[in-house]
């Protein structure tokens, strides 16, 4: 594992991807997701130039937050428990996964400052994923202007497990659709700038449909709990 090259790679591939589609690769951010690997590695991924981590457990971003403090951005991606919003909260930067007003209410009571979020997206429908129905989004987003430490800044879905490159197109389509709708009610509270879609299975294709933050896991740091010691 390399993760120095992986990053080489990933950027080459997200080059290509705006090549094709006609945008700035300054445009993305790749956001390392380090759930699965030490903090070791995480560090080799700060070292070769990321600056943006991910973790989707609040034990897990604490590790590793102790460890490396504020020298990455930090991005809370999983689903969140309302009753763990204070222990993250004053440590990260972004969280990916607003998709109820009960949390959202949460961490705009114990926000010190306003707080970059996305709302997550269920465009796929599976049962098992998080997020909001794509109908409910704009309805969600309007009634957060209520919670002045939640600043709306993008959405962010997880597409299918499927290899189905149409199904995977149609799915971050659909989420750049509705991130232009709400984009175009110019609302204070919901600049909503950032499309956080596209992991290590599908950046690219996320890329090319208009990806802001692509999470990336196993390609850029792997995966320590699958890895032959
Ligand atoms: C684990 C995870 C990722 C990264 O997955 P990989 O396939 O390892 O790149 C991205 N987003 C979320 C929400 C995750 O939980």
């Amino acid at each position: 594992m390399n993760v120095s090259e992986n990053l080489k790679t990933i950027q080459q591939q997200i080059n290509d991807a705006c090549i094709k589609s006609g945008r700035n690769p300054s445009e993305i951010t790749i956001i390392a997701v380090t759930k699965y690997v030490s903090i070791e590695r995480a560090q080799e991924a700060l070292a070769a130039g990321v600056e943006h981590l991910g973790e989707n457990r609040d034990d897990g971003l604490l590790k590793k937050w102790n460890v490396l403090q504020d020298k990455p951005s930090w991005h809370f991606i999983g689903s969140l428990q309302t009753r763990k919003v204070k222990n993250v909260i004053d440590k990260v930067d972004y969280i990916h996964s607003v998709d109820r007003l009960s949390l959202a209410e949460e961490i705009n009571k114990r926000a010190t400052k306003p707080i970059k979020c996305l709302v997550q997206v269920n465009v796929s429908g599976e049962e098992s994923k998080h997020g909001l129905e794509p109908e409910q989004v704009v309805d969600f987003i309007k009634q957060l202007k209520d919670y002045p430490n939640v600043l709306v800044d993008g959405l962010m879905t997880m597409a299918p497990f499927t290899e189905n490159e149409a199904v995977l197109r149609e799915c971050f389509r659909q989420l750049r659709r509705v991130r232009d709708e709400v984009k175009h009610l110019n609302l204070e509270h919901a600049p909503c700038r950032e499309l956080s879609m596209g992991m290590s299975n599908d950046f690219q294709i996320a890329v090319e449909e208009g990806a802001t933050m692509v999470r990336i896991g196993t390609a850029l740091v792997g995966n320590e709990s699958e890895e032959v010691t």
